[in-house]
């Protein structure tokens, strides 16, 4: 294709920006369709989660585009789980070893600002606000527009619809080709509250944690902003008991907090009023077998594999789209022809094994965390790192510490899980495992990790 081509880029989110940012510095003109209006400078609903857990995927993307010093001063370290116990107790988990294994807590709205600025400052790219993507014709070329009352037909060379879990693109795209599309969602909602700063505008608990108050079928998790206050995030079933149908009024949402969250509520004095002004959010998976129309269309991000959030990946996995797509692009020397059929091709299978990590995740944070065998198996998982490093690595360490693709981690953190049953099997202290066992079954069944994988969230 040359270069001069017209890409067009449905949706301003995360994914379209930072793929508007990277084609950009590539020299395509790009124009960016975005059904919001522009939330730099305005109140405007900036979508879903008010701040994201970014990981060595999403630092990878972007040091790639060049952001990664503008990025840094919106990050606030997160170096482990803080679990906060029934009993009131709390217990710092932490997520890595090395001390830069940490993640990182991110405005989605201040994110999403940077790269859109950046994305217009490179002059090869614009935004257009207010238009919504309603259609496309794949054979035509062309997709339809509304904005103001009034619609428009506008023909493209390369279309990525990057418009996120109810992509209209993709549901044209599933009326023009089979491309399996799934989606499946939780019977657990989310909603979001806060914990305000203190008075003196700092952190009311441990700033650099991502806190939980696990409570076995349902949770509250709360992530730092940079004006010291927190994004709570409720998790729970929408029916049943408990659940959000029965927390109905004022009263209700008090006494479930009070009976499950003390030292929470005592946090959020305004806990009644935000829970009813804010939205009850649903939860889903999306899988598509096939991403493409032929050599002129691509789904990205949220758009062709949305994930429950429990792994904090969804936006890190978006950003690898992007990052992958570059390195396509450059392997087959921009032939769009080439990368557009062979991107989903070889990318589903690591959307998909994110996707089964992340549900599973959400079982580990609730519940699993509560079981001392975890805590066990986890600190066998760290000395078996220490000693075997291009081995073993904890599969939390793969997905988020490390650009090890998806689909890897998945299996090898299955190997790994069943090693690590048989070498805890009788024990309930880290220094009682047979390491000479652990080193057989580890030169047995883990071959060495390709070098290339290995990653630094170190900033
Ligand atoms: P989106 O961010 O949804 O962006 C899509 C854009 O397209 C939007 O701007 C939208 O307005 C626009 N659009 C939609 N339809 C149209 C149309 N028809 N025409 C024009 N424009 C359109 N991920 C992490 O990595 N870490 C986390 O900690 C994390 N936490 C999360 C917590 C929650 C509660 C949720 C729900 C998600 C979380 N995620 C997290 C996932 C993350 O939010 C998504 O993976 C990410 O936003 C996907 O980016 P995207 O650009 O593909 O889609």
């Amino acid at each position: 294709m040359n270069k001069k081509e017209n890409i067009t880029i449905a949706g301003a989110g995360l994914v379209g920006s930072l793929l508007a940012v990277l084609l950009g510095k590539r020299g395509y003109p790009v124009t960016v369709i975005e059904r919001r209006a522009d939330m730099r400078g305005q109140d405007v609903d900036s979508g879903r989660s008010i701040n994201l857990a970014m990981s060595e995927r999403g630092l990878f993307a972007m040091r790639q585009a060049g952001l990664l010093e503008e990025v840094h001063k919106l990050l606030i370290p997160m170096t482990g789980r803080m679990l906060h116990l029934e009993d009131g107790t709390q217990v710092l988990s932490p997520y890595g070893q090395r001390p830069d294994e940490k993640i990182y807590s991110v405005s989605r709205e201040l994110l999403n600002s940077l790269m859109m600025s950046t994305a217009e400052d490179s002059q090869n790219v614009a935004i257009e606000f207010e238009t919504k993507l309603e259609s496309v014709d794949f054979d035509r070329k062309e997709i339809t527009l509304s904005r103001d009352g009034s619609t428009e037909v506008r023909s493209y060379g390369i279309l990525i619809g990057a418009d996120g879990a109810g992509s209209k693109v993709r549901s044209s795209l599933a009326k023009a080709a089979d491309i399996g599309f799934e989606s499946d969602f939780l019977d657990h909602d989310y909603k979001e509250l806060e914990i305000p700063p203190a008075s003196d505008g700092t952190h009311q608990v441990h700033r650099e944690a991502l806190h939980i108050w696990p409570r076995g079928g349902f949770m509250v998790i709360a992530l730092p902003n940079l004006d010291g206050s927190f994004t709570v995030t409720l998790f729970l079933a929408r029916k049943g008991s408990p659940s959000f149908e029965q927390l109905d009024d004022a009263e209700s949402v008090k006494t479930f907090f009070n009976e499950n969250f003390p030292s929470a509520v005592k946090l959020m004095p305004e806990l009644a009023d935000d829970f009813f002004d804010n939205p009850q959010g649903l939860l889903g998976t999306v899988r598509c077998k096939k991403w493409n129309y032929e050599d002129s269309a691509l789904l990205l991000g949220d758009a062709s594999h949305a994930i429950v959030p429990f792994h904090g990946q969804g936006m890190n996995a978006g950003f690898e789209d992007c990052t992958l797509l570059m390195a396509m692009l450059e392997e087959y020397q921009e032939n769009w022809s080439k990368v557009i059929p062979e991107f989903g091709r070889a990318r589903s299978p690591d959307a998909n094994a994110i996707a089964e990590m992340a549900l599973e995740n959400y079982v580990t944070m609730r519940d699993s965390v509560l079981d001392p065998k975890f805590h066990l198996k986890k600190e066998v998982g760290f000395k078996l790192e220490l000693e075997f490093p291009d081995r073993f690595i904890p599969r939390y360490s793969m997905v988020m510490f490390h650009n090890i693709p998806y689909d890897l981690a998945y299996r090898r953190g299955a190997t790994q899980d069943e090693l690590l049953n048989q070498l805890v099997e009788n024990c309930d202290d880290v220094e009682q495992v047979d390491m000479e066992l652990a080193r057989q079954l580890i030169l047995e069944k883990l071959d060495e990790i390709d070098p290339v994988y290995m990653g630094s969230t170190a900033l």
